[in-house]
This record gives C-alpha cells, sequence and structure tokens, in this order.
C-alpha cells in the first residue's frame, strides 16, 4: 500500500493492514513502522470527538527528520500555488532533497 502523496502518518483500525502489506511513506517512499493495537487519538478527527478506538499507526521512520519536514512543507506550497512554473521548480527541490537522504530502521515501539 502506498500512502496518498506526502503523507507520512496513517491510521487504521486495528487489523485492518495485515503485516504481510508493507505501507510505504507517502514522502520519501520508506516502509513504515507499525505500531499495533494502540489506545489514545487514532486521528485529529477521533481526538476532537474524544472517541479512542484501539487502532494501527503506520509512522515513516524519516518523519522527525528535518528534511522530511522541509519536503511537507514544499509540498503544501505546491498545492497552494496556481503557477505551473512554481510547481515545477518546488518539485524538482523536493526531489533533490530525497536524492540525497537514505532509510533509517523503524525504532523499537513505544
Ligand atoms: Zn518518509
Amino acid at each position: 500500500m502506498q500512502l496518498p502523496v506526502y503523507r507520512y502518518r496513517h491510521y487504521t483500525p486495528t487489523g485492518q493492514i495485515p503485516d504481510s502489506e508493507p505501507v510505504l511513506c507517502g514522502v520519501c517512499g520508506a516502509r513504515t513502522c507499525v505500531y499495533r493495537n494502540r489506545l489514545g487519538p487514532g486521528s485529529p478527527q477521533a481526538a476532537l470527538t474524544g472517541v479512542f478506538p484501539r487502532h494501527d499507526l503506520f509512522l515513516c521512520p524519516q518523519s522527525s527528520q528535518v528534511w522530511h519536514g522541509q519536503v511537507v512543507r514544499i509540498a503544501a506550497e505546491m498545492s497552494k500555488t496556481a503557477s505551473e512554473t512554481l510547481r515545477a521548480l518546488l518539485l524538482k527541490e523536493v526531489q533533490e532533497i530525497l536524492s540525497t537522504h537514505r532509510e533509517k530502521p523503524c525504532e523499537p515501539s513505544s
């Protein structure tokens, strides 16, 4: 499964996506780390409603890196501009950033 472009965090009901189906980061393409059967708000919407069903969290192991956040912010700019020229320039910068970084392994579940 490939997350929608530029998404790096994904929540699903527990067990919906099996271990045999890797979830790839929509920002950098890395295989996301899976944190199963978690308690707490499973999405920003759930946090607002106060309903906290068990869920699985798929999170890119690189999401805390400065360059990863930079790509996310540049992608947000790409979605706002009406200029094809600016969009192409921003996309080139994203590609340059991504080409200089490698995957990092998952850290233990917390
Ligand atoms: Zn990523």
